[in-house]
C-alpha cells in the first residue's frame, strides 16, 4: 500500500514579489487574499461607506469601488476620509474604465491600487476587411498606449501604490483580436504589453488578472500567463476569478473549479468570486475555497460521513449541534462519524471525534484514541468538557 505519510500534500505556489496594497501585501510570501466589489454608486458617500464597512467586517480585506467619472473619483477621496475618521483601515482599489486617465490620475490620490483594463485603451480605428496589423502600426499603436499610460504609471510608482492589469477576454482591443484571435494568446499579449510599459518606468507594484466568463478559458489564459511570465523572469502576482458566475449554487460551482484549480497547481495570490449577488455572499465563498485547499485557515474543520444503512444517530442534526456548538474554535478538526466501521483513521486525523458506538451511545476520541463512551443525549456537552480539559476551549464572543 502507498506510504501517505511520504506523499507530499502542500500546495507550492509559484514564488511571486509582493505588492502593496495599503496595508495588505499580495504575493507568494502572504498568505492568499480575498477581495471583493461593492455595487453601490460612489456618489453616495453614505451608502458606499457602509457597503465597504459591511464587506471588510465579513473578512474581504481589499474592496473595489468603480470609478466611472472625475466626480466618481473626488467621491472617493470623502469615502476614504469617512473611513479613515472611524480608524478603518480597508485598501480601497478603484476600477477605471474606457480611456478615463484624468480620472485614474484623481483617484490615484485616494486610493491604494487602480485597476485598468488594457482592452480599453482602444485608439487604432480596424477596416472591416482587416485580418492583421504591421510591426510598424502596431508599434505605433503601443506609443500612444505608452504615452497615454504613463502618467498614472509615474503617479502610482512615486506614491508607492499599485496597479491591476485587468485583461478581460470579453474585451480584448481590436488589434489583439485580429492578430491572435479571441483567445487566451490575445489576453496574455495585452497584458504583456502593458508590463513591459509599466516596466520600462521602473513601476512593478504590478498585479495581473485574465479573467473569463468560460472555466477553461480563464484555466488556459492564467497558466499561459504564469508559464510566460516564468519563462521572462517577470515574478507579478496573479489574481483570479471568474466573471459572470452568476448566481446561487452554480455560480458558486463555478468559481471554485475556476479558481480551484489554478490555486491547487500554486497559481493565484488573490481572489475574487464574482456572484451576481450581494458581495457579502462572496466572502465565505472565497474562505471556504481557501480552507478546503488547505491554504487558509479559518474555521473549523469538520470532517463528517456522508452517513449510511450503518448510521447509529441523526447525522445530520448532530452535525448542525456540534458545528453551533464549536464553529467559533478556529484551528481545531472535528470529526463526526455515524459509525467506527472503518476505524479511526477515517476520521482524517481530526484533533476529536465524535463517533456512533452502539445504540443510544457514543465514543469521544481525541486524535485516534478513544477517550470515553457516553449516552447519546449527552455527547455535545461531553464533547465540550473533553475540549475543556484539554485547555483548548475558548467562550464564544
Ligand atoms: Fe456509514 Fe459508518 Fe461510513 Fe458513516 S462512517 S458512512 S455510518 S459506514
Amino acid at each position: 500500500s502507498t506510504d501517505l505519510s511520504a506523499v507530499d500534500t502542500m500546495i507550492r505556489r509559484r514564488k511571486t514579489r509582493s505588492v502593496p496594497v495599503g496595508s495588505i501585501f499580495i504575493g507568494s510570501d502572504h498568505p492568499v487574499v480575498v477581495q471583493s466589489m461593492i455595487n453601490e454608486d460612489t456618489h453616495d458617500i453614505e451608502g458606499a461607506t457602509a457597503a465597504i464597512r459591511r464587506l471588510h467586517e465579513l473578512g474581504c480585506e481589499i474592496v473595489r469601488v468603480t470609478v466611472p467619472s472625475l466626480g466618481h473619483a473626488k467621491a472617493v477621496a470623502q469615502i476614504k476620509q469617512r473611513l479613515r475618521d472611524t480608524y478603518l483601515d480597508v485598501p480601497l482599489v478603484a476600477d477605471v474604465h474606457h480611456n478615463g486617465m484624468k480620472i485614474a490620475l484623481e483617484v490615484a490620490k485616494h486610493v491604494d491600487k487602480v485597476r485598468i483594463n488594457p482592452g480599453l485603451y482602444v485608439f487604432e480605428k480596424p477596416q472591416e476587411s482587416r485580418t492583421d496589423y504591421s510591426d510598424q502600426e502596431f508599434a505605433a499603436i503601443a506609443d500612444q498606449i505608452r504615452a497615454t499610460l504613463e502618467p498614472l504609471v509615474i503617479s502610482l510608482r512615486d506614491q508607492g501604490k499599485s496597479m491591476r492589469i485587468g485583461v478581460n477576454h470579453g474585451s480584448l482591443a481590436e488589434r489583439m483580436l485580429f492578430t491572435y484571435g479571441d483567445t487566451p494568446e490575445g489576453m496574455v499579449e495585452s497584458a504583456l504589453e502593458f508590463i513591459r510599459i509599466c516596466e520600462s518606468l521602473d513601476f512593478h507594484n504590478l498585479v495581473i488578472s485574465m479573467k473569463a466568463s468560460r472555466v477553461p478559458v480563464m484555466l488556459a489564459a492564467y497558466r499561459l500567463m504564469a508559464q510566460r511570465m516564468d519563462d521572462l523572469g517577470m515574478d507579478y502576482p496573479l489574481h483570479l476569478g471568474v466573471t459572470e458566475a452568476g448566481d446561487g449554487e452554480y455560480g458558486r460551482i463555478k468559481s471554485t473549479a475556476g479558481i480551484g484549480t489554478l490555486l491547487a497547481a500554486g497559481i493565484g495570490d488573490t481572489i475574487r468570486v464574482s456572484l451576481t449577488e450581494a458581495p457579502e455572499k462572496e466572502i465565505p465563498v472565497c474562505y471556504s475555497i481557501l480552507q478546503a485547499l488547505g491554504l487558509r485557515k479559518t474555521m473549523v474543520e469538520y470532517v463528517a460521513c456522508p452517513s449510511c444503512g450503518r448510521t447509529l444517530f441523526n447525522l445530520e442534526e448532530v452535525l448542525h449541534e456540534v458545528r453551533e456548538a464549536t464553529k467559533h474554535l478556529v484551528g481545531l478538526d472535528i470529526a463526526v462519524m455515524g459509525c467506527i466501521v472503518n476505524g479511526p483513521g477515517e476520521m482524517a486525523d481530526a484533533d476529536y471525534g465524535y463517533v456512533g458506538k452502539t445504540p443510544g451511545f457514543i465514543s469521544l476520541y481525541r486524535g485516534r484514541d478513544e477517550i470515553k463512551k457516553v449516552p447519546e443525549a449527552q455527547g455535545v456537552a461531553e464533547l465540550i468538557n473533553l475540549i475543556k480539559a484539554d485547555d483548548r476551549w475558548v467562550d464564544p464572543e
